[in-house]
């Protein structure tokens, strides 16, 4: 029997001499956010899959992220948003502070539902909601195969399992080998990286629901109270660090961002010094140009990609993880209509009536992901702090192009239509 892992990641063998172990329907490769909703929204409309998990446990890292009108769509989609509701505070607005531009700009967020919720708690909260055995942990997917006598695709994990599948879904992240695997362009570091994490209030904290944001010198830096006792802060800045080990030492970390807060407001070294010791990370950020998204293969066969997977894109309107929740419901719909109902026909016909769902299911997301891939990378590139001519194509161009700066979190990708079937 081969050995995948002694394989290039993402290479195509034809005619492959393997002993297929087993047989799976739907199988999503990685479980993130986007593993984990896409599993529970296909399971919603009655399609079993399995989610194949590289880490041995769930992966909650990077403390928390904004969740925005869009998202709270989708997670009433999947079932789970008032779950996630009554631990995270509703934000009434952001204020965002530039000395260097003289920016003083206030923000109400009362058009929009958005909350900053702790990675942990969405992960943990989307896992539990799938049956039992749903995930595989321990199972590195390193390779997709294609046989002479079928086209459905056979993955190959580390520990040499090949796995047949009727649909493989990757969401395997920012390293995706599923999009590797489809021919896309893969993804670039920015040269900026983030510092995150999660401080503790025993006894209660005074800040206001709010996302709060100070520019100086290159560095942005911001925190969001959760709830009562826990706020989340960030770190971002126009640099890598130099010494990668600085980047997988909670201590060192909170120490690089403390250096950074030099000429700060002084509550951020409270927040950062009130650091919980296992929460602190160190991104190097990646990104991919968003016509890789728009001219890419993001569909082959009966395989396709989703979330970071996709569309990676700059943190800078907070949407990588609200379009990622976008694209399970949006699956899950396509799925459905695809793998449900009359007869399933032949072993041909229902092939094609699985790429037609998946080709659907591209159609919808391309120019929504290279809008927001886009508007996000300009903003990041436009932000305070960047310059005259910056400000200057900030205030004139940004608005025209883009309209509304929130516009995009109203979008409403639809609900999905659950049978009672599955669980
Ligand atoms: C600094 C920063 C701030 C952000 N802030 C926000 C925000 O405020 N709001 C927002 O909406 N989004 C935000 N995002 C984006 C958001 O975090 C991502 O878009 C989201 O986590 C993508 O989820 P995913 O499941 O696609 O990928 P991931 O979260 O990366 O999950 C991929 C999973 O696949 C597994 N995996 C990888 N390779 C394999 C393999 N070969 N085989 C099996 N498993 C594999 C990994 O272990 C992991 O569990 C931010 C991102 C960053 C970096």
């Amino acid at each position: 029997m081969h050995r995948p892992s002694q394989r290039q990641h993402g290479s195509v063998a034809e005619e492959d001499n393997h002993n297929h172990s087993e047989y799976e329907g739907i199988v999503i490769a990685g479980g993130g956010i986007g593993g984990l909703a896409t599993a529970l929204a296909l399971y919603r409309v009655g399609l079993k899959c399995l989610v194949l998990e590289q880490g041995s446990s769930l992966r909650t890292t990077g403390a928390a992220l904004n969740l925005w009108t869009n998202a709270w769509k989708e997670l009433e989609a999947l079932g789970i948003a008032e779950d996630l509701r009554t631990r995270h505070a509703r934000l009434l607005g952001s204020r965002m502070v530039c000395v260097e531009d003289g920016l003083d700009k206030k923000v109400s967020y009362r058009n929009h539902e958005v909350r900053c919720v702790k990675r942990s708690v969405l992960i943990e909260t989307l896992a539990a909601a799938l049956p039992s055995g749903a995930i595989r942990f321990n199972s590195r997917v390193v390779a997709v195969l294609r046989s002479s006598n079928s086209d459905y695709p056979t993955i190959a994990l580390e520990d040499g399992t090949y796995i047949k599948a009727k649909v493989l879904i990757g969401c395997d992240g920012v390293n995706s080998v599923i999009s590797r695997w489809l021919g896309i362009q893969p993804t670039r570091l920015l040269g900026r990286s983030t510092s995150r994490g999660l401080s503790v209030y025993p006894q209660g904290h005074s800040f206001e629901p709010r996302l709060y944001i100070n520019l100086e010198n290159g560095v942005r830096v911001g925190y969001i109270p959760i709830n009562d006792t826990e706020v989340f802060w960030f770190l971002n800045r126009k640099s890598v660090p130099k010494d990668l080990e600085t980047a997988r030492d909670p201590k060192l970390i909170i120490q690089e961002a403390l250096d950074s807060l030099k000429g700060f407001p002084e509550e951020y070294h409270d927040i950062v010094l009130r650091t919980q010791t296992d929460s602190p990370t160190l991104t190097l950020l990646r990104f991919r140009w968003p016509w890789a998204v728009l001219f890419g293969r993001i569909c082959k066969g009966t395989v396709t990609i989703a979330g970071d997977a996709m569309h990676a894109m700059t943190p800078h309107i907070g949407q990588g993880g609200c379009s990622t929740l976008e694209d399970a419901v949006i699956l899950g719909r396509c799925l459905a209509e695809g793998m449900h109902g009359k007869s399933i026909g032949t072993k041909d016909e229902e092939k094609t009536r699985i790429q037609t769902a998946l080709k659907k299911y591209v159609t919808e997301r391309k120019w929504r992901v290279f809008m927001l891939m886009t508007k996000s990378y300009i903003t990041g590139l436009l932000q305070p702090g960047s310059g005259r001519f910056m400000k200057f194509l900030r205030e004139k161009i940004m608005a025209k192009v883009f309209g509304n700066a929130l516009g995009h979190a109203h979008y409403d990708c639809g609900s999905l239509y659950a049978t009672t079937e599955s669980f």
